[in-house]
């Protein structure tokens, strides 16, 4: 190993700005070779590992764990080289292919995958299969491997339609910045109704759009998306999970609340921006969780709603829709936001609560954007830039 950071070292310290083209292109080609190799010794190392059940000794759950834990490596790719590694020990042809640098490291894992789909046709095909990747180029493999799995899918699932089932999954997970990443594969019968869904709320937004929309198509599943999933969660016949509804929580100190600088923290996605629970417990179920100075809860109270189900009946009444200058999304849509919040003092009553559709709730609650004050009992909307909106009243 010592030789081998020698050898790094010596690389390091060669100057490259007076190397002819060809020698450079060269260099390249043997590191690149030598970079596969070394990185196929790493793998059959880690398979190694993997056997001897190492990564236990540290507690950690499986070796995929223990890569991203010890090496700081991305979970999907600490998973892939897990997969590649294992694979390995069971794909001989390949493994003298690649030895032999016949193919790379790329079509190898290509063929891990594919390998992964039935571990014993995938033996008996290997021979065929290297020999594709030691012809075809990378894209070209892909093909053949994929029409390989379709085959053996066929064998085992001789019924179309189960297979399509068969391949359906759905992925979520919390990506930087706690956005949520999508992605997966439906089935005809529920991507048929997913998009059945999402249209319905598209057109429903469409006739009650009065303003330019600037959102963009893409932007506008997505909010439709939001909006199914919350109207789900608002149904009151759902099966209750540990004694409660669920709803998505986010726990916040009452003085970030009132507008002290602070976090909030969803309980899935993470830190939230303190206008974010702001607008959030600006309708909403509340349950009071007091924290000694070291955070130890020393006082949970009773979950209650801010806004209780008569007073938004009589908001209804009162309002019809969302109170926005040209806006007319129905309540359905629409939060009960208090003027004055109420961390603020500001008293839950009709007086200082007004409807607002969940856009115009949050265009409200950004800092920076526009306001809503109550002048002599009216509302009164303010742009940004400080000037005033007509305002439309109640009919
Ligand atoms: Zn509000
Ligand atoms: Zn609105």
């Amino acid at each position: 190993m010592s030789e081998l950071r020698s050898v790094v070292e010596a690389l390091r310290s060669e100057s490259l700005s007076g190397l002819p083209d060809a020698r450079l292109e060269e260099d390249f080609a043997e590191l690149h070779r030598v970079v596969e190799q070394l990185e196929a010794e790493g793998l059959r190392r880690l398979a190694e590992i993997d056997r001897r059940g190492l990564y236990e000794r540290d507690g950690h759950l499986s070796c995929a764990a223990w890569l991203v834990a010890q090496h700081r490596v991305a979970f999907g790719r600490a998973r892939e080289a897990v997969k590649v590694a294992r694979g390995l020990e069971e794909m001989p042809v390949a493994r003298h292919a690649l030895d032999e640098g016949d193919v790379s490291l790329s079509a190898v894992r290509v063929l891990a995958d594919a390998r992964e789909v039935d571990p014993d046709a995938f033996a008996r095909a290997e021979t065929t299969l290297v020999e594709a990747a030691r012809m075809h180029s990378l894209r070209d493999l892909q093909r053949v491997t994929a029409h390989w799995r379709a085959l053996v899918e066929q064998e085992q699932t001789p019924d179309p339609e189960e297979r399509m089932r068969r391949r359906r999954s759905f992925h979520a997970s919390v990506s930087f910045l706690g956005m949520v990443k999508v992605d997966g594969n439906l089935d005809p019968e529920t991507g048929e109704t997913l998009l059945t869904a999402l249209s319905a709320v598209l057109d429903a937004e469409a006739h009650s759009r009065t303003r330019e929309d600037t959102r963009s198509p893409a932007q506008r599943r997505a909010d439709a998306l939001g909006e199914i999933c919350r109207q789900w969660l608002d149904r009151s016949d759902r099966p209750q999970v540990g004694g409660e509804r669920p709803h998505i929580s986010v726990t916040v100190g009452l003085d970030v609340l009132k507008g002290s600088p602070g976090t909030a923290e969803f309980d899935h996605a993470g830190a939230v921006p303190s206008s974010v629970a702001q607008r959030l417990a600006c309708d909403a179920s509340v349950t009071r969780i007091v924290l000694s100075a070291d955070s130890e809860p020393l006082d949970v109270g009773r979950r209650t709603r801010v806004v209780s189900a008569a007073m938004r009946r009589a908001l209804i009444m009162r309002d019809r829709h969302c109170r926005f200058p040209g806006c007319d999304r129905p309540p359905s849509q629409c939060d009960a936001h208090h003027v004055v919040h109420w961390a603020k003092g500001g008293p839950t009553s009709m007086a200082n609560t007004i409807l607002l559709c969940r856009r115009h709730h949050r265009l409200i609650h950004d800092h920076g954007g526009f306001t809503l004050e109550l002048v002599q009992g009216r509302p009164v909307f303010g742009r940004p830039d400080g000037s005033v909106l007509q305002e439309r009243g109640p009919p």
